[in-house]
């Protein structure tokens, strides 16, 4: 289904603020610095799915941050992809470790992770999603400072008038 991605990403962040706003407070804290293109991103997908990656790596960004830390969400295109980035400045990853953390059951630091609590599944399972939306996923990191987990997905932008003119034109 066709999906405005704008929409879509603005509507998942304002459940974050709203969870953080409940009586029902979450035992830390975060802000989201929103810097999303205001433009209609119209791309083809299945809204469940990437909604679920979407928490995955915001969820992963709360849990591997200090408390009060900021996660900064952009969304921009280029001339044929949306690139979602979401930024924190948490603990990183280790250099040795960024290769495998979309691996199934891969945690960085096992007596780290198993305080934290987790399967080591959540970013196996983006990584598909992403993929068979013919996107790709990927990271950046640098231990002790913070993460860039980045989305990329396919974006044909939709060129309205050009249709009307090759129609009056046959
Ligand atoms: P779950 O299946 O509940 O998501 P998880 O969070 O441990 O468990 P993944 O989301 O797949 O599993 O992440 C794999 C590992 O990558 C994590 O255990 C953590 O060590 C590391 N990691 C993921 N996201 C971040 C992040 N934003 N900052 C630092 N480390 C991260
Ligand atoms: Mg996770």
């Amino acid at each position: 289904e066709y999906v405005n991605l704008n929409e879509l990403i603005n509507y998942i962040l304002n459940r974050f603020d709203m969870i953080l706003n409940s009586d029902d407070q979450p035992s830390k804290t975060y802000k989201i610095d929103r810097k999303i293109t205001t433009k209609d991103l119209w791309v083809d997908l299945d809204t469940d799915k990437f909604t679920q990656v979407v928490d995955n790596l915001m969820n992963n960004a709360i849990k591997y941050s200090p408390d009060g830390g900021t996660i900064t969400v952009r969304l921009l295109e280029t001339h044929n992809h949306v690139i979602l980035t979401i930024s924190d400045q948490g603990l990183g990853i280790p250099r040795k470790d960024i290769a495998h953390v979309f691996d199934r059951f891969f945690r960085v630091d096992k007596a780290r992770s198993r305080k934290q609590g987790g399967t080591g599944l959540g970013l196996a399972i983006s990584k598909e999603v992403i993929n068979l939306l013919g996107g790709q996923i990927w990271v950046d990191s640098i231990e002790g400072r913070g993460s860039n987990f980045y989305i990329s997905l396919p974006y044909v932008p939709y060129e309205g008038d050009e249709w009307d003119d090759d129609s009056e034109n046959s």
